[in-house]
């Protein structure tokens, strides 16, 4: 199974793929984790790019894609294919929130990179830790870390991001699950248990 998380800057999602890690791996099962941008030495590479050098965003669009696909050639389908499960930080609906709504990517020209770069494969299960942008930013400042390119963005901006994600849950609410990210860490943990449990352990 293919297992992916989204949302905006600082609405927590990785502090909890450790516990689904966990959760699946306690079953025997075998898992991969990953992230993207990335996943892959090459992933890796752009994704230093992406963070932080300014481009064209069809540049940025077209980048994410080519990282993905790697991703999909070198880490993804082989592991699928072996039996293993995936969970990644981020996948395509990232690329659709951040650079279609966040940016004004054209649609048709997104939905014709997806096409491209994989036509047949969706994650079996997404979930999108909601949080309303002002209190995300409040989050990531308390962290002390160094903003990138696309942490540094406005709070209308990340609004637009938000928007999109639950644009895209709209679309396709069997496979993508919103999460309510404002509840604290441990309340959110037993949320994601339990849309994991039901989607993946039923
Ligand atoms: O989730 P993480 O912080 O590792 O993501 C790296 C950065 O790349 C984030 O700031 C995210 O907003 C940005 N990103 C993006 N478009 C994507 C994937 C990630 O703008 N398709």
């Amino acid at each position: 199974r293919f297992i992916t998380f989204e949302g905006i800057d600082g609405a927590g999602k990785s502090s909890q793929i450790a516990a689904v890690v966990a959760l699946i791996e306690s079953r025997g099962i075998h898992v991969v984790q990953t992230r993207e941008p990335g996943g892959t030495p090459l992933g890796e590479k752009l994704r230093e790019l992406l963070l932080h050098e300014p481009m064209h965003l069809e540049t940025e669009a077209m980048l994410m894609f080519a990282a993905r696909r790697e991703h999909l050639a070198a880490l993804i389908e082989p592991s699928l294919a072996a039996g293993k499960w995936v969970v990644s930080d981020r996948f395509t609906d990232a690329t659709y929130a951040y650079q279609v709504g966040g940016r004004g990517l054209d649609e048709a020209r997104f939905a014709a990179l997806e096409q491209w770069v994989h036509p047949h494969l969706q994650p079996d299960l997404t979930l999108i830790f909601d949080l309303d942008p002002a209190v995300a930013a409040r989050r990531l400042a308390g962290t002390g870390v160094a903003p990138d390119r696309f942490e540094r963005e406005k709070t209308d901006f990340f609004e637009r991001v938000r928007s999109a994600y639950l644009r895209r849950a709209a679309a396709d609410p069997q496979r993508v699950r919103v999460i309510d990210a404002i509840q604290t860490p441990d309340e959110i943990r037993l949320q994601v248990e339990a849309v994991v449990g039901e989607a993946c352990f039923r």
